[in-house]
């Protein structure tokens, strides 16, 4: 069997290990992380131009099954391998991990995308710990009566905004290391995707009494959904038999 997945987060990776031995595993990466750490199997780098172009992949490398395992705000990729499967009769699998809930003693402020949290953020707060990723750096360009830190791991490409300090740093956080970052910048909030996995920033976020402007995820494709790499691996061990 060859395993078609769809990569760029720490899910995809470990998956990649798992299936790896067990089936012809190639990972596909976008190509935005000039260092990305490498998963186990076949790797191939760069987008396959569009629906017809990943059409012509599946038909041209024998894939078997694709398993999604792309970020929760990749929706692009997501929507495309959705419609490339389904016309070509391919079994997909979408590997997302679930999105964070709030809990008491959180302020969060839900908006639906960066220009919405760009349009509440002046009323939550003046110095800004921005986690979205440095495309999401553009939207708060135009915020010129606020700072901002910036943690990405690669640097911001566009437009900026004025006052802006860039952290490069790659996960995983620590509540004590993110408390500390937030303390010692004078942070009073935070705006982050809502990505799920490691809530670091978000218990940091509550217990210095900072609110949160979560954007939440786009509408994944109607695709049969496993939260887990071992829930993954078992759904492709049913193709298999
Ligand atoms: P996107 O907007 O959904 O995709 C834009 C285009 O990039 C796609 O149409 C596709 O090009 C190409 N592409 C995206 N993911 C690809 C993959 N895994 N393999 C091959 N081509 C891919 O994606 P994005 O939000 O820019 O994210 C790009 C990558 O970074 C994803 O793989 C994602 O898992 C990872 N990532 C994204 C975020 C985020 O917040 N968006 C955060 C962490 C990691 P073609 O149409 O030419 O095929």
């Amino acid at each position: 069997m060859k395993v078609l997945l769809l990569g760029g987060t720490t899910e995809a990776r470990r998956l990649a290990g798992m299936i790896d031995g067990e089936a012809d595993v190639v990972t596909s990466l976008a190509g935005r992380t000039t260092e990305p750490l490498r998963p186990a199997g076949e790797v191939r780098v760069g987008g396959f131009g569009g629906v017809d172009g990943l059409v012509r992949y599946l038909r041209d490398e024998r894939i078997d099954a694709v398993v999604d395992a792309t970020h929760p705000f990749a929706a692009t990729i997501s929507g495309n391998a959705a419609v490339a499967c389904g016309a070509s009769g391919v079994p997909l699998l979408i590997l997302q991990r679930p999105g964070w809930t709030a809990v008491p003693g959180d302020d969060w402020h839900r908006v639906a995308s960066l220009p919405e949290a760009a349009g509440r953020l002046p009323r939550l707060g003046r110095r800004v710990f921005l986690t979205t990723g440095r495309q999401g750096i553009a939207h708060f360009a135009a915020l010129d009566d606020c700072w901002f830190l910036a943690r990405s791991v690669e640097p911001p490409a566009g437009t900026v905004p004025r006052h802006l300090e860039v952290l490069l740093d790659r996960g995983p956080f620590t509540v004590p290391a993110e408390r500390d970052l937030i303390t010692r910048h004078r942070v009073d909030v935070l705006v982050t995707k809502d990505s799920g996995g490691s809530d670091a920033k978000l218990v940091a976020a509550r217990e210095l009494g900072i609110p949160v402007l979560m954007v939440n995820r786009p509408p994944a494709p109607d695709a049969t959904t496993v939260s887990t790499a071992d829930a993954a691996l078992s759904w492709l061990r049913t193709l298999g038999r």
